[in-house]
């Protein structure tokens, strides 16, 4: 079955709001086998969303939309449906019950433009919305199916949930089996040529999908027979995972994070953090883990000198003489944290995040790095690059690696 998504609302083409639904719709057709051929943002104007329709029903078997259900005069989408579809629309008293009693509850009072939208178009069978006021509208034309929702992302997602897919499942006679191999401080390319020849000889599909200084590997197949597929899928990420080696860390959904952490909890050792540049992101990242608690002891957010010499015992003289990114203050900071919170192992960051703060010998993006414990530490200086935020994120991963591997070493 081939898909095509098409969200209506001038809002997402002068880029007021972001397209989030196609995401999330893509990702969630894709996980049922359904492929996504084409995906299309129209403005709020009749001829234009005909026009969308009739393009998608060439090309595709499944035609999903959100937007322009609501009560307003830019909310269209019933209309051109009708007229696409060559019908008129009737009133649903289904519909008008669920908005009276919802209004009532929140003591609303109805207006004609509620009783306008209780028009339906006539070839509509409607979905219901237990998030809102709109249903939505799953239609059989001619050799296509069109479903329509509304553009609120958790109204859109509730009825996809409940609704839609369930429909499009018991139709799908396709299955797909997806694993995901993620990876970390290694470069798309380097990957590409550990895994290439290993996927001669398995017939699965494969993506790469790299974000900040991590690469996950899709690795997916097609087919009829659920279980083959399975196999077939599990046998390639076994064989995969093996030539990949130490850059490999998890599975699916795991993040860095969570392979850090379930790392400290093995090994029953508790974790501290000293940061200059990150200004708290790394700490945040241990902490979004539910149970990090087992693991991490706390951290110092030591943005200012006076406060890497006050509260982490770093002499000033060491941050005058190196600067305070060096990886001498680094390790300071380590042996400082260490001192002052009783954990076995610490990370402390200090960079230059920019725009401004660069020198020649030190330009923007210049991160130092410790891991460790007393007397025992690792430290690296690296140079990502000039966008503050990405330097953020990056050195946060990087320290995040080097922990992982400092672990497994030990
Ligand atoms: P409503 O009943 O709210 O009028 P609607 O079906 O008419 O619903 P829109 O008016 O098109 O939907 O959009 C409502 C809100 O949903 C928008 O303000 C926007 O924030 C959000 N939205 C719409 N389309 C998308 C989209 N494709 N991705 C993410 N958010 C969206």
């Amino acid at each position: 079955m081939k898909a095509t998504l098409l969200t209506v609302g001038d809002e997402l083409l002068i880029g007021q709001v972001v397209d989030t639904n196609s995401a999330w719709i893509g990702q969630a057709l894709y996980d049922i086998g359904i492929q996504v051929a084409r995906i299309e943002s129209l403005p709020d104007r009749h001829l234009e969303i005909r026009a969308g329709l009739e393009r998608a029903s060439e090309h595709s078997d499944l035609v999903l939309m959100t937007g322009g259900l609501g009560p307003t005069k830019d909310d269209i989408t019933k209309q051109v449906l009708c007229d696409f579809m060559k019908c008129g629309m009737v009133f649903s008293d289904s519909t008008y019950n669920r908005i009276q009693r919802l209004f009532a509850k929140r003591n609303i009072k109805l207006t004609d433009a509620h009783r306008d939208q209780c028009m339906m178009p006539e070839k509509a069978h409607l979905l219901i919305n237990q998030m809102g006021t709109a249903p939505g509208m799953w239609f059989e034309y001619e050799d296509t199916i069109f479903v329509s929702m509304p553009g609120v992302p958790h109204e859109m997602k509730y009825l996809m949930t409940h609704e839609v897919l369930p429909r499009l499942t018991a139709s799908s006679t396709q299955v797909l089996v997806k694993r995901t191999v993620r990876t970390v401080g290694i470069p798309e390319s380097s990957l590409a040529e550990l895994v290439e020849p290993i996927l001669d000889q398995h017939q699965v599909g494969i993506a790469y999908l790299p974000s900040r200084g991590q690469v996950r590997i899709r690795l997916y197949k097609n087919g009829l027979l659920r279980e083959q597929i399975q196999n077939e899928v599990d046998t390639a990420v076994v064989a995969v995972v093996a030539a990949i080696g130490e850059p490999f860390y998890g599975y699916d959904d795991d993040t860095l994070e969570y392979a850090v952490g379930q790392l400290l909890k093995e090994k029953g050792l508790q974790l501290a953090t000293a940061e200059s540049c990150t200004g708290g992101y790394l700490s945040h990242q241990i902490t979004s883990v539910a149970g990090s608690s087992s693991y991490f002891k706390g951290g110092v957010i030591a943005y200012a000198n006076e406060v890497k010499s006050e509260h982490l015992g770093v002499a000033p003289d060491l941050i005058a003489s190196h600067g305070a990114v060096s990886t001498q203050v680094t390790e300071a900071m380590v042996e400082g944290l260490l001192a002052s919170i009783p954990a076995d192992l610490g990370i402390a960051i200090s960079g230059i995040a920019g725009p401004g703060g660069g020198t020649e010998e030190k330009p923007v993006g210049t991160v130092c790095i410790t891991v460790g414990a007393l007397g025992d530490t690792h430290s690296e200086q690296i140079l990502i690059g000039k966008n503050r935020l990405l330097n953020i994120q990056y050195a946060a991963t990087y320290a995040l690696n080097m922990l992982r591997k400092f672990l497994l070493e030990h």
